[in-house]
């Protein structure tokens, strides 16, 4: 019986965790952090314990027969030393250049994949050179990827760029070209050993708060849109010799052409709607691919509409009776006991007949009133 052994304890370690007993695996969660709620009860065994903790990398790798994470912001002398001992999947050079936005553009623009354009700045000098080439409309994003909200400006005049400078306290940044946007939408696409690489139907995607909200399957784009973010979303699985789970969030620009806002190296919110909408879902997706095992079907079964439940509209006793009225509706929960109002609580997944847009438009309604 294979071990998987899996970095980072939140919800995407959970819903790997819940597939992969599913299937007869056994699962080792090392969270890095005093608590790991949400894989509680639900992996084999939750080592709570600090990724620095040499005992603790020790004892993971000695339980396990091959490793993946479940977030990036690991750092990456343990993910080097698990992939050493034990085999990670996806590399820690991959998980690495995703770590850091400046890597990450970089890594993009040589590989020649399209994105907004940018400036890495590390001086407030910088900034004003960077202002003359990537304006008049851009955002500032510190490099080092913080937390919700954290380190990410707009800046459309010259004369704001002080003020900016300070906002992001003088942390190394990117300079970004304000994309004007149709939508956003993401793919996901899973690498195996072999290199032959499948991808997920294109996912659209509305944020509220800058919090994902929505994302509708299939995404409303022209099919040569659809046809190139899974291109190219394959190209940069295939540039990074990628074997694992890869998400690519892209903005689709008025002209229909995509250019790449980011990629994670992980399972993705915007992929929850395969857990119902699809043959395979994204978690089963992954744990294949780290496995060395064959590729499942990312066939859609149908639309399919996912809701996140955030903390400020869940209210279980009240609430839970909505979810269960609404035809077609798959509910999610991720185990956690303290709902802060931008914490991610669980999702829905909407799927089945006619009108799932609209119902799962109306379910939200429901749940935020
Ligand atoms: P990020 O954390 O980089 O994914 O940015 C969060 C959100 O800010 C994105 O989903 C977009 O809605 C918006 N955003 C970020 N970068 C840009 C950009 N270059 N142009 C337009 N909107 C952006």
């Amino acid at each position: 019986m294979t071990t998987l052994g899996i970095l980072g304890g939140g919800q995407l370690a959970r819903m790997l965790c819940l597939d992969a007993r599913r299937m007869g695996f056994r699962t080792v969660v090392w969270s890095g952090t005093p608590t790991a709620e949400p894989t509680e009860g639900v992996a084999d065994i939750v080592m709570k314990r600090k990724f620095d903790d040499e005992e603790a990398y020790e004892e993971f790798c000695r339980q396990v027969d091959v490793a993946t994470v479940e977030f990036e912001n690991i750092p990456l002398e343990t993910l080097r030393k698990v992939e050493d001992s034990v085999g990670l999947f996806p590399s820690a050079e991959s998980i690495g250049i995703s770590q850091h936005r400046s890597r990450e553009k970089t890594f993009l623009r040589e590989h020649g994949i399209p994105c907004a354009p940018f400036a890495l700045v590390n001086s407030l000098e910088e900034l004003k050179a960077a202002y003359e080439e990537v304006g008049p409309a851009t955002v500032l994003k510190t490099a080092a990827f913080g937390y919700d909200g954290k380190g990410q400006v707009k800046i459309t005049a010259g004369d704001e760029l002080e003020a900016a400078w300070e906002s992001v306290q003088g942390e190394p940044s990117v300079l970004e070209g304000f994309v004007d946007f149709l939508c956003e939408v993401s793919v996901l696409v899973a690498r195996d050993k072999d290199g032959r690489c499948l991808a997920f139907p294109v996912a659209e995607n509305e944020h509220r708060n800058h919090i994902l909200d929505l994302t509708i399957v299939p995404a409303r784009v022209p099919e040569e849109t659809l046809d190139e973010a899974k291109a190219t979303a394959i190209k940069l699985a295939g540039e990074l010799d990628y074997r694992g789970l890869l998400a690519v969030e892209f903005f689709v620009e008025k002209s229909g052409r995509v250019v790449v806002n980011e990629m994670a190296p992980r399972p993705h919110n915007s992929g929850h709607f395969t857990m119902n909408g699809c043959v395979t879902s994204q978690f089963e997706q992954q744990l294949r691919a780290v496995c060395g095992l064959p590729l499942g079907s990312p066939e859609l079964q149908g639309e399919t509409v996912m809701v996140n439940l955030l903390g400020d509209m869940w209210n279980p006793e009240l609430k839970v009776d909505e979810i269960f009225a609404t035809e077609g509706a798959k509910l999610h929960l991720y185990g956690k006991s303290s709902p802060g109002e931008r914490r991610k609580l669980g999702h829905v997944n909407v799927v089945g007949g006619t009108g799932v847009e609209a119902r799962a438009r109306a379910l939200k309604e429901k749940l935020l009133s």
